[in-house]
């Protein structure tokens, strides 16, 4: 599959979200770009809360997807597209993956941080200057692709989820 703009990928990564919610996952998705080619190389949901285990958060599971695949654990033609603005566990995988980009969609302020567990305040458009990759050059990362969509898709996501566990 060959797309063209950054919206195109980050439509693709808020599929992801969508599948990774019915498969009862929290509603956060993921997809890694080749950058040269174009082509969607992995895509990953947050499946941290169903499966137990804390670090399967929608980009580590997309970088672990294209590792394998790849058979390698150098990913620096690659750019993350992820629909919430990754933790520091996530800028730290993609930065040991040598990943030099990464665009999200939602920044945590917008989102209600009780749906996630955000208990930190991350701003990773600042934190990534502070991310040194191996080559020596710094990562960076963009905010705000497709914003609405992707503050829409977990608004939907912890109303239903809050609706759920009040009927429970
Ligand atoms: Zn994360």
């Amino acid at each position: 599959m060959s797309l063209q703009s950054r919206e195109d990928y980050m439509r693709e990564a808020i599929r992801a979200a969508k599948e990774a919610q019915l498969e009862g996952g929290v509603a956060i998705g993921a997809v890694l770009v080749e950058e040269s080619t174009g082509e969607v190389i992995a895509r990953g949901g947050s499946t941290a809360n169903h499966t137990n285990d804390p670090t399967a958060h929608a980009e580590v599971n997309c970088i672990k997807e294209a590792a394998k695949k790849l058979k390698t654990n150098n990913l620096h033609d690659y750019t993350i597209y992820t629909t919430l603005e990754s933790c520091h566990m996530c800028l730290s995988a993609a930065a040991w993956a040598r990943i030099p980009r990464i665009f999200f969609g939602a920044y945590h302020k917008d989102v209600d941080s009780s749906l996630v567990d955000i208990k930190g305040k991350f701003h990773d458009e600042d934190e990534a200057k502070r991310m040194n990759l191996r080559d020596g050059n710094s990562m960076v990362v963009k905010g705000g692709i497709l914003e609405k969509e992707c503050v829409h898709l977990l608004d939907s996501y912890n109303k239903q989820h809050k609706s759920n566990s009040s009927t429970v």
